[in-house]
């Protein structure tokens, strides 16, 4: 199926300027939300954050206020003229939500994950009778599952919901050696965007990076992939968050980076670029036509080794040729696992080809 989408257009928001959503992750207090959305007004942000039912990955931690805190939200966002955000998990979070008047609704990823869920909150979502007009935005699983999330989205879009959006914030990553909190793993949106151009499509820099300091080149590299807009994290102290305060930038902090950033929607061409074009063209069709001398000499060595009773599969010569070529792309600026993938799957290609020579 394909996503019939309306922009995701909000006042002086449209395709051409990037979707900025900041403020709280999670709504501590009224004086605490009044401040944080005076703060993201100021930084020129139109939508307003805040979590009221924060889904922790262990108890004891602070869970949120809950219901009583949307009224806060709800009232600091029309009083700084500012759009309304939260995360909604289960049906009652979305009928509360939609009571107060809440205008975009998120799905986090721990609830994307689970399709029962997503489609408890979609079914509360068509009763509440405003799925035509509601904001929903759905963070990826998780867990880098392209086809889970998608799904999340169809069952969200199934129930008429038509300005629809995706949040990008990483995955679970086991063990704590890597530098984000949730691996990018950015082939993930980006073939989401691949099959659904349309669908709008925004970076959560701060659950991804889980720290200050990630944020901004998180953002940049968002930006520059193409991403339509940013979610990220901020309160007035930091330091004193009671949720997710490594990662929360102040409101001023928020300002300079915003600033700083280039958003990259243009899609005009012109002359010099459509020749570069069609330099790589050229280039991928020599690549093709290497590709393919080197397999006709795969299949040769192929029948040398059925002739001879050899196995297709050589180790040590395998093991040798991927070290020396590795070394050798390295040193021309090829990234290493790139070159050991595209090795891999050439070798896997010849050992297939030898094979079917001996059927
Ligand atoms: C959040 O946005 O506060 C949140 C809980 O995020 P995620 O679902 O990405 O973990
Ligand atoms: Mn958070």
């Amino acid at each position: 199926m394909n996503f019939d989408l309306h922009p995701l257009e909000f006042a002086g928001i449209d395709r051409t300027a990037p979707l900025v959503i900041a403020g709280p992750c999670s709504a501590e207090s009224r004086v605490q939300v009044m401040a944080a959305a005076e703060g993201v007004a100021d930084a020129g942000v139109k939508i307003f954050r805040a979590g009221v039912w924060k889904p922790r990955t262990r108890p004891g931690c602070f869970e949120g206020i809950g219901e009583p805190a949307l009224e806060w939200i709800a009232e600091a966002a029309t009083a700084n003229g500012l759009y309304s955000a939260t995360e909604v998990a289960t049906s009652a979070h979305v009928d509360a939500a939609v009571a107060a008047g809440i205008n975009v609704l998120w799905i986090g990823a721990r609830t994307s994950a689970n399709p029962f869920a997503v489609q408890d909150v979609a079914d509360a979502i068509r009763r509440s009778g405003q799925a035509g007009t509601m904001t929903v935005l759905v963070k990826n699983p998780v867990n880098p599952d392209l086809d889970l999330w998608i799904g999340a989205l169809q069952r969200i879009y199934n129930a008429g919901v038509r300005r629809l959006g995706g949040i990008h914030r990483g995955f679970t990553n086991y063990g704590d050696r890597s530098l984000y909190r949730n691996e990018p793993l950015w082939r993930v949106p980006i073939e989401l965007h691949r099959r659904y151009p349309a669908l709008p499509l925004i970076c959560d820099p701060s659950h991804m990076g889980g720290r200050r300091n990630l944020i901004e080149p998180i953002a940049t590299q968002a930006y520059g992939i193409g991403f339509d807009g940013l979610m990220i994290e901020t309160h007035c102290q930091p330091d004193c968050a009671l949720s997710d305060k490594e990662q929360q930038i102040t409101p001023e902090e928020l300002k300079e980076i915003l600033e700083r950033l280039v958003i990259n929607k243009c899609s005009q061409t012109s002359e010099s670029l459509d020749d570069m074009r069609r330099r790589i063209d050229e280039a991928d069709e020599e690549l093709m036509e290497v590709l393919s001398r080197r397999l006709a000499i795969a299949r040769e060595i192929g029948r040398y080794k059925c002739d001879h009773a050899m196995a297709v599969v050589q180790p040590s010569r395998y093991n040798d040729l991927m070290q020396r070529r590795v070394q050798q792309a390295v040193d021309m600026g090829i990234g290493e696992e790139c070159i050991r993938t595209v090795l891999a799957a050439i070798h896997e290609e010849s050992v297939r080809q030898q094979l079917s020579l001996r059927c």
